[in-house]
């Protein structure tokens, strides 16, 4: 069942909906030098094309922020809608106001709260939120425990030191952290951005943490939230992190808008941070990006790599067919599709799956029964198994889908 989602007021971020009855949505950052224009602009459509609804760009110097028009009016000539949302730490208050059409360029702005500087901290913050409201632009107060104000947290552990029962150092690091978005979203609002313009997110580098302090947040205000575990790491590490820190969260509701902060390995497709934050909303079945292909591990009674290459290959197949099946089959990234090594659980997970194979596993008579919509409908066997396993799929595309 899909969990029913914490109500919010919903932000329109340039034609993209956070929050409200919008679904979850999945937004990604580039790693490009901002002012080298070609190279972001090829990794923002390399993003665009993978599913990300939104990209942000850091924002960080002048080139940076001169580049940033281009940019997007690049983009957009190529026919690329997506919503850019600047990145901005320590001198945004200075390249918003001297880059003017920076601002204007942007779809959101993000400020981090802990990084518009010290001294004139406030002034600094209300100079870009006054830039928000000229351009009309949503802004993301993305606070973040690598750069958490400390002024607030000095602050909120002298005031807990003085309590009759002070609570843990660590609880307190949480509530500074909330505090810090909530406090910055009061001033933003006082100088004057509609509440509909903000979202807010505190993200932190541990799971349970992430959890704890996610949950505070939510209760105690109806802003959008951006949900995403920061610095989650490489490879495995960095998905399995995403996924247990994201999953309870996005199961309680809470979570409009996710990112997944993977390390690319060197040369790595940056893409990958968007399959990975489809896959956990697949997986939970809160959206459906494209079909989900069942396969099992395989053990002792698959000793050949066929049902292994044959899981790939349809996996790639689905994959390569879904941009033409997703424009005239609409539906269709629903689908479940099976393909199992023998018959300990192939026919039960074939059944369940709106089309499944299971394969004869070693010593197991050469026959590959298909199911489909729960019933076993032919057998195939010999060479061209595969191939003929594709042809059914596509024929059941076409007949289910195609109707709608
Ligand atoms: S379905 Fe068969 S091959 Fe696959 S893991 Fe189970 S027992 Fe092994």
């Amino acid at each position: 069942m899909i969990p029913e989602r914490r109500k919010t007021v919903a932000v329109d971020v340039g034609g993209v909906r956070i929050g409200g009855d919008a679904p979850v949505i999945v937004q990604s950052m580039t790693n490009t030098d901002t002012a080298d224009v070609q190279s972001t602009c090829d990794q923002i459509s390399l993003l665009a094309e993978a599913g990300s609804q939104l990209v942000r760009i850091t924002v960080n110097n002048h080139e940076a922020a001169q580049a940033v028009p281009e940019i997007v009016s690049r983009l957009r000539a190529a026919g690329n809608e997506t919503p850019i949302v600047g990145d901005f730490h320590y001198n945004g208050h200075l390249l918003l106001t001297q880059y003017p059409e920076c601002a204007r360029s942007l779809s959101k702005l993000r400020i981090n709260p802990g990084n518009v500087g010290t001294k004139h901290r406030d002034a600094n913050f209300t100079q870009i939120v006054e830039v928000a409201i000229e351009y009309d632009k949503p802004v993301r107060i993305g606070v973040n425990w690598g750069s958490l104000d400390q002024r607030l947290l000095t602050e909120l552990m002298d005031e807990n030191a003085h309590r009759d029962e002070p609570a843990d150092a660590a609880d307190v690091m949480l509530e500074a952290l909330v505090e810090s978005a909530l406090r910055s979203a009061a001033l933003a609002e006082d100088v004057g951005l509609a509440h509909d313009r903000i979202v807010l997110s505190t993200k932190v580098s541990s799971v349970p943490e992430l959890h704890q302090v996610y949950r505070k947040l939510s209760i105690r205000s109806d802003y959008p939230l951006h949900l995403g575990l920061t610095e989650a790491g490489l490879g495995a590490k960095g998905i399995v992190a995403t996924t247990a820190g994201l999953a309870p969260l996005l199961m309680e509701g809470i979570g409009d808008t996710i990112r997944v902060s993977l390390t690319p390995t060197p040369g790595g497709d940056r893409a990958e941070e968007v399959r990975v934050a489809q896959q956990v909303l697949q997986s939970l079945g809160i959206r459906h990006f494209e079909p989900q292909v069942t396969s099992c591990p395989g053990c002792g009674r698959t000793t050949s790599t066929f049902f292994q290459e044959m899981a790939e290959d349809i996996t790639s197949y689905i994959r390569e067919m879904m941009p033409s099946w997703k424009k005239s089959f609409p539906g269709v990234e629903q689908m479940d599709v099976a393909v199992m090594g023998c018959v300990v659980n192939g026919p039960g997970e074939s059944k369940h799956a709106n089309i499944g194979i299971s394969l004869p596993g070693t010593f197991e008579e050469p026959k590959a029964p298909v199911y489909i919509d729960g019933e076993h409908q032919l057998t195939l066997k010999g060479e061209g198994l595969v191939e003929d396993f594709k042809e059914i799929l596509n024929d059941y595309v076409v007949r289910t889908y195609g109707k709608a």
